[in-house]
C-alpha cells in the first residue's frame, strides 16, 4: 500500500474511503501517505492541483473531478513577502482542493449506491462541495443553521444542493447531518481525512512556486482547522521525501473571539463568547472536534498561534483592498497577524513569508458595509 488510513486514537486502520470516524472508538480518521513525494513525477502539463497526482494514491486519473481548482498564483506583495492568492480558486476558497480530493475519491462509490452525499457548512466548504457535487452528478444535502443567510449560502443553492436547516446549536446541525438515513453518505469536511487531505496540494504548490525553496514563515486563518493539519502534512511529506530539508513555520491565526487553538498553544483558558458576531464569518469554530490533533501537530511542527483584534482584522481588510486585493474578512486575519508579528519585531521584514488569502472578498457579509462610510 501508498497509503495507511487510520485511527487518531485506537490505531484501527479502515479500508473504507467512505469512513469519516473510526468505526470502532468513533474517533477522527488520519491518513498517512507512504508513497515519497518525487518531483520528477509532477504532471507539469497540468495547471491545477491534480498535477500532483502521483502523491494521491487514493485517487485514479480517469475518476478526477475538477472545476480547475490549485495552482493559484503566488504574489509578491512588498518585500519578500508573497500572497497566495487561494481566493481565485473556482468556488472562491481554498476548500476546493478538499472538495476535488474527496468528491474524486468517493464519487463512484457514493453513486454505484445511488446515495446522495451530506455535508453541514453554511459557509466555504458548504459552497464548494456543492458545486463538485454538481460538476459530477451526485446529489447533495447541505445542512445549515436555520437563521444562516448571505453570499455564500446563496452560492450553495446556485449550485443545486438541497439546503436542510436545523434549528440549535452549530453541533446539533452536524449530529443531524450525520444522522444515518437509507443512501445518505456523511462526507463532511471538517472530519472526514480525505477533504483536509487535499490541502496537502497547497504545500507543494508554494514549494514548487518557491523554486524548491522554502519560506521561513507562512500565515493563515484556522478555524475548524483543515487548512492547519493539511498544509502542515504536505510540508511533512516533503520533508520526509527529503525534497525540501525544513518545513516552513507555520503561523495559526485566529480572531480573539474563536481562539480555542491559540488559548491551547499558550496554555491559557478560553471562555468563548455567547455570541460570535466577528466580521471574519468564515472562522466560527469555538470547539473544534480536531483541536487535540491541531494542537500536537502544530506543536511538533514548531508552529505558534497568534490573535488579532476586531480592528485589527478591519484594517487588515481594508488595506488589502485598497492595495488591489479583495480578500473576505476571514482572510484579513492572516494579514492582520502577519502585521502584528512585523509590529511587534517577531519576524523581519525581509523575512521570506507567505500570507495564504484564503477567500473570494464577494463572500464578505453585507454587515461589513456598516464599517465603510
Ligand atoms: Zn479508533
Amino acid at each position: 500500500m501508498e497509503y495507511n488510513i487510520k485511527c487518531s486514537n485506537c490505531h484501527r486502520p479502515s479500508h473504507n474511503l467512505l469512513d469519516y470516524k473510526c468505526p470502532s472508538c468513533g474517533q477522527p480518521l488520519n491518513i498517512e501517505i507512504t508513497k515519497k513525494f518525487n518531483p520528477d513525477l509532477i504532471q507539469t502539463n497540468n495547471y491545477s492541483a491534480w498535477r500532483y497526482i502521483d502523491a494521491f494514491p487514493y485517487v485514479k486519473q480517469t475518476d478526477i473531478i475538477t472545476l480547475g481548482e490549485g495552482w493559484t498564483p503566488l504574489v509578491k506583495f512588498k518585500n519578500n513577502t508573497y500572497f497566495k492568492l487561494e481566493n481565485l480558486n473556482p468556488t472562491g476558497s481554498f476548500k476546493d482542493r478538499g472538495s476535488t480530493t474527496l468528491i474524486s475519491a468517493l464519487r463512484k462509490l457514493v453513486k454505484n449506491k445511488n446515495g446522495t452525499i451530506a455535508e453541514d457548512s453554511s459557509g466555504n466548504a458548504g459552497a464548494s462541495i456543492a458545486a463538485y457535487a454538481a460538476r459530477s452528478n451526485l446529489k447533495a444535502q447541505i445542512y445549515v443553521p436555520e437563521n444562516v443567510s448571505g453570499p455564500k449560502l446563496l452560492q450553495t443553492q446556485f449550485y443545486g444542493a438541497k439546503i436542510i436547516k436545523v434549528s440549535g446549536t452549530r453541533n446539533q446541525v452536524a449530529q443531524t447531518a450525520q444522522k444515518p438515513s437509507k443512501n445518505k453518505y456523511y462526507i463532511g469536511h471538517i472530519l472526514h481525512p480525505i477533504f483536509r487531505d487535499g490541502i496537502r496540494t497547497l504545500a507543494y504548490e508554494i514549494t514548487e512556486q518557491y523554486e524548491w525553496q522554502t519560506p521561513q514563515n507562512i500565515f493563515i486563518p484556522v478555524s475548524a482547522g483543515t487548512l492547519l493539519l493539511g498544509i502542515l502534512s504536505g510540508f511533512e511529506h516533503l520533508v520526509l521525501s527529503n525534497v525540501i530539508k525544513k518545513a516552513p513555520r507555520i503561523i495559526a491565526c485566529q480572531t480573539e473571539q474563536v481562539s480555542p487553538l491559540y488559548h491551547r498553544i499558550k496554555n491559557s483558558p478560553y471562555k468563548p463568547p455567547v455570541h460570535v458576531d466577528s466580521i471574519a464569518d468564515a472562522l466560527v469554530s469555538t470547539d473544534p472536534p480536531l483541536l487535540n490533533i491541531m494542537t500536537d501537530q502544530l506543536q511538533n511542527a514548531q508552529g505558534d498561534a497568534i490573535i488579532v483584534k476586531e480592528n485589527e482584522i478591519l484594517l487588515a481588510f481594508k488595506e488589502l483592498a485598497r492595495k488591489g486585493f479583495f480578500v473576505e474578512p476571514s482572510s484579513a486575519v492572516a494579514f492582520a497577524a502577519y502585521k502584528k508579528q512585523i509590529r511587534d519585531k517577531l519576524i523581519q521584514q525581509e523575512a521570506k513569508t507567505v500570507v495564504v488569502l484564503t477567500g473570494a472578498g464577494l463572500k464578505t457579509p453585507d454587515t461589513v458595509t456598516q464599517h465603510f462610510p
